[in-house]
């Protein structure tokens, strides 16, 4: 790893609002990559592009309780502050925005962002109130750093339109940015959550991404997608994933379900899949198809 010097850290929003302020008073423009942290090459592909659209860039650490259900990995999430602050560095970040729970949720807290349409149903019907937290502290971490860029990745792509609609819909002057999914050599999509699978698991998981991408070359434009998200749910369960919670085709920028791929604007093919105690999520783009032969 480069020898950089270490990445300032701010836990104080009065410090970061401080720091962002005298960047804009040097005529800097400022970009902001939200994460919780066991940082991958997915997250810190994320600051590069956050690099290339602005002078300076906020990463944000932050492990977010209200985006986790009482069963979920709230506990268990992997967390490496000090590996985290050294590969920021390394990719030339300027700021680490690491808040403490405390001082995110005071006492008294009362306020949530509701995003409907883009939240219902994929992760949405299986993570009752996982968008409600993710929309609330992105926006709040939307307003203590008053980025110009933030970036998000695909990788979340349900996430991704959440947040697009929320900055939209609340007049936030920020332009979000989607970066794309960064994988390993055999497909799997980078995700912290990988730490948990077990070798055999990580044989597996492979066949997440080969099966969203074979479906959408046999998705044919005008035929009904049903079959063949039926046959990759079958692929999938046969291959050894515990539990296939969604395969579905959906319209690429509302989220509205598709019965058949359109001839005329993009879809999305996305997929959540168990695989043991990890929960796997993954999507991939399905083109307009006019012209697809
Ligand atoms: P997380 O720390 O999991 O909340 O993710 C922080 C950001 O990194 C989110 O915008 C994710 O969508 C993004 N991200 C996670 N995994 C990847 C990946 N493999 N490639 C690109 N971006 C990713």
């Amino acid at each position: 790893m480069t020898a950089r010097a270490p990445l300032p850290v701010v836990r104080d929003t009065d410090a970061l609002r401080r720091t962002v302020a005298d960047w804009r008073a040097a005529g800097l423009t400022v970009g902001l990559v939200p994460t919780m942290g066991a940082l991958h090459d997915g997250h810190l592909s994320l600051v590069r592009l956050a690099l290339a659209r602005a002078d300076r860039v906020v990463a944000s650490l932050f492990i977010n309780p209200t985006q986790f259900g009482p069963r979920e990995d709230f506990a268990a999430y992997p967390r490496a502050e000090a590996e985290d602050a050294a590969k920021l560095a390394a990719t030339g970040c300027h700021l680490l925005y690491a808040p403490d729970a405390a001082g995110m949720y005071p006492a008294g807290f009362s306020t949530t962002v509701t995003v409907e349409g883009a939240s219902r149903g994929l992760c949405g019907d299986r993570r009752p109130g996982h968008f409600q937290g993710v929309a609330t502290v992105v926006a709040k971490l939307l307003l203590r750093a008053w980025p110009d860029v933030a970036v998000f990745g695909e990788k979340d792509y349900q996430q991704l339109q959440v947040i697009r609609r929320l900055a939209r819909d609340l007049d936030i002057p920020v332009a979000i940015v989607g970066g794309p999914t960064v994988r390993e050599s055999d497909g799997l999509a980078l995700s912290s959550r990988n730490a948990y699978l077990t070798a055999d698991e990580r044989a597996i998981a492979p066949m997440v991404y080969r099966v969203l991408t074979e479906a959408v070359d046999a998705l044919a434009p005008g035929h009904l997608a049903a079959p063949v998200l039926a046959e990759g749910v079958a692929r999938l369960t046969a291959a050894g994933i515990s539990e296939v919670e969604y395969l579905e085709l959906r319209d690429a920028e509302t989220l509205a379900p598709l019965e058949v791929r359109p001839a005329d604007r993009p879809a999305r093919l996305l997929v959540a899949a168990r695989l043991g105690r990890t929960r796997l999520i993954d999507n991939v783009s399905v083109p307009a198809a006019a012209g697809a032969g």
